[in-house]
């Protein structure tokens, strides 16, 4: 069934309505019309099966029929923190760490990414990240945060910090000693973190690992990061 994303809506609502581009795609792209069943979802877990009533020209109105159990989120909390550099493909690297299962992004820049945080950015970065969620059954949105430093990122980080750094300890080795369900993995900038960002890391508690001998674009390290983690420690 198809998924809309309504950020409003509340498991004790019986009518709702979608507008703005949710109500495009409904109407003028899945060409869906009365009568007919959709899935809205919250973005918080909440996912609720609605009957089509009416679509107009801007809104369509949906009853609500019952509240559904969401797609289990796997148990392992894991946070991707990305530093920003120009030319990364950020919203790819949202969209797939939600596929992924990624409960938080953070968005930090660093001594050497030559982009800077832009909130402007901000609603892109949502909206790749609601398009995934809609795609993959999930029911939680991951939280994005706009951070302004690296040292912002590691204070606000959750759980075990893992920072990608080719030349620190196999990141297989380093999974296996992990106990804890709550990670971050870190992702530097095409030029890598510098000495000083390492050294800050391990002050506040990262551990610098490796994937590999091999450089991998900041994109590829993420996704291969965070699906590995999934694996070992996840749902995957
Ligand atoms: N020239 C940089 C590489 C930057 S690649 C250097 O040598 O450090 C961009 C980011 O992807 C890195 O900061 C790191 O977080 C991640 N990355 C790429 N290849 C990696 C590898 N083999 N092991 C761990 N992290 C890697």
């Amino acid at each position: 069934m198809r998924r809309f994303y309504l950020e409003g809506i509340r498991e004790t609502d019986r009518l709702c309505m979608l507008t703005g581009s949710e109500h495009t795609h409904l109407k003028d792209v899945l060409r869906l019309g009365p009568g007919e069943e959709v899935l809205i979802i919250n973005g918080r877990g909440l996912e609720l099966s609605a009957k089509i009533m009416e679509s107009k020209k801007d809104k369509t109105m949906l009853q609500v029929l019952k509240a559904r159990e969401g797609l289990g989120e796997s148990d392992l909390n894991l946070s991707l923190a990305l530093s920003v550099t120009k030319g990364l493909k950020a919203e790819w690297v949202i969209e797939k760490a939600t596929e992924l299962g990624a409960n938080e992004i953070l968005i930090f820049s660093s001594s050497r990414s030559v982009a800077k945080v832009n909130q402007v950015k901000e609603e892109r970065y949502k909206k790749a990240g609601i398009s995934a969620l809609k795609q993959s059954g999930r029911s939680y949105l991951p939280k994005i945060e706009m951070l302004e430093s690296f040292e912002e990122a590691l204070t606000t980080a959750n759980g075990v910090k893992l920072l990608m750094h080719p030349g620190g300890v196999r990141f297989k080795d380093e999974l296996r000693e992990i106990k804890e369900k709550e990670i971050t993995i870190f992702i530097g900038p095409e030029g890598g973190f510098s000495e000083e960002e390492t050294g800050l890391g391990e002050k506040h508690g990262a551990k610098l690992v490796t994937l590999g001998k091999r450089i991998l674009r900041a994109e590829t390290a993420a996704l291969t990061a965070l699906a590995i983690a999934q694996f070992e420690l996840g749902d995957i």
